[in-house]
C-alpha cells in the first residue's frame, strides 16, 4: 500500500467578503504525517478576493491495522480528509 493518497476533490468555499459559495477541483496529497500548517490561498471568482482556507480542522489521521501472524501485525497509517460542505475562508 502506498504511503501517499492522492485524492482530487471538489471543494465548496464561502467567500469572506461577498458571501458567495464558489467551488474549486483540488489535488490533496495525504501524507503520512499531519501538515501542521495547511492553509489554502484561493480567489474568489465573484469579487476576486483573496480567501485563506485554514484545512488544519479537516484532517484526520487514519490508523489501518492488518493483522497477520507471520510478519506479525502491521500498522500503515496516513492522513485522510473530512471536509464540511462548505469550507469558510478568511481574509488574508
Ligand atoms: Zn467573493
Amino acid at each position: 500500500m502506498a504511503n501517499h493518497i492522492y485524492s482530487k476533490q471538489r471543494f465548496n468555499f464561502a467567500c469572506w467578503n461577498c458571501k458567495h459559495h464558489f467551488k474549486l477541483t483540488l489535488q490533496l496529497e495525504g501524507t503520512p504525517q499531519l501538515e501542521s500548517n495547511l492553509k489554502l490561498d484561493v480567489v474568489c471568482p465573484i469579487c476576486n478576493a483573496e480567501c485563506i482556507a485554514d484545512l488544519n480542522p479537516y484532517q484526520k489521521e487514519e490508523l489501518t491495522v492488518a493483522f497477520k501472524a507471520n510478519p506479525p501485525d502491521k500498522k500503515i497509517s496516513g492522513t485522510t480528509w473530512e471536509f464540511p460542505d462548505v469550507i469558510p475562508t478568511t481574509p488574508s
